[in-house]
């Protein structure tokens, strides 16, 4: 498929998707650009709704980069622990937080390269923040998005990075955020990992693997 049929095909996606999911943004409950990245670092493997449990009293005890670089690493761990790896994305926690005292004024960059060389902080979680906390363009491929972009037929690519720069050239950058989060909410409520529900999604004829599911049962 050429660009201006791929370009063509999101714009359709886009439009179909806003009307299904019209309040789509992410389910992390933050205040601040530090409050993002420490829900999205405690995100991983676990879900939205538990990381809101945590936090919750998480950020009402760590105000700032300070507090979490200051604080004993056993004592975040239990903080967090409910959010599972919590001895991982505690010593990950800690870690950048140092660095953001250090070099930063405790503040969290605002720009992917000095975000991704915080201990890790890997793209997907940077991306996360630069347009959540930041409103600064940026496409986050997370496990749906990578998903949902081969199954499309946006890309081919199976490496997150790879498949960032195959939708930073067909999707408009004013609306990477908002295609990000559209193809999460659709991955989540109905092109699921496990069981897709071709028959009950809205864009299966701009779908490759909906129209060769299609073919399947005429
Ligand atoms: S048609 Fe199927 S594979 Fe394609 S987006 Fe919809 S549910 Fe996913």
């Amino acid at each position: 498929m050429t660009k201006d049929n791929l370009q063509n095909k999101v714009k359709i996606i886009i439009a179909i998707l806003e009307k299904e999911y019209p309040d789509t943004k992410t389910a992390l409950v933050f205040q601040n650009p530090l409050e993002l990245l420490i829900s999205t670092v405690l995100s991983a493997q676990c879900t939205d709704k538990r990381v809101n449990e945590v936090t919750k009293d998480l950020f009402q005890k760590y105000h700032s980069a300070k507090d979490y670089a200051q604080v004993n690493l056993s004592e975040l761990e239990f903080d967090i622990k409910p959010t599972g790896f919590f001895r991982n994305k505690a010593k990950s926690i800690k870690a950048f937080c140092n660095i953001l005292v250090d070099k930063y004024h405790g503040n969290v960059p605002s720009n992917l390269d000095d975000m991704v060389s915080l201990p890790g902080i890997g793209r997907k979680t940077a991306n996360v923040v630069l347009a959540e906390a930041y409103n600064i363009p940026a496409i986050i491929v997370d496990t749906h998005v990578l998903r949902l972009s081969n199954r499309i037929g946006l890309t081919d690519k199976k490496d997150a990075t790879k498949v960032e720069f195959d939708l930073m050239e067909i999707i408009p950058k004013e609306q990477w955020r908002l295609f990000s989060n559209l193809l999460i909410s659709h991955g989540r409520a109905i092109c699921t990992a496990r069981k897709p529900r071709h028959n009950e999604c809205k864009i299966i004829d701009f779908c490759e693997e909906g129209i060769r599911s299609k073919g399947q049962f005429l």
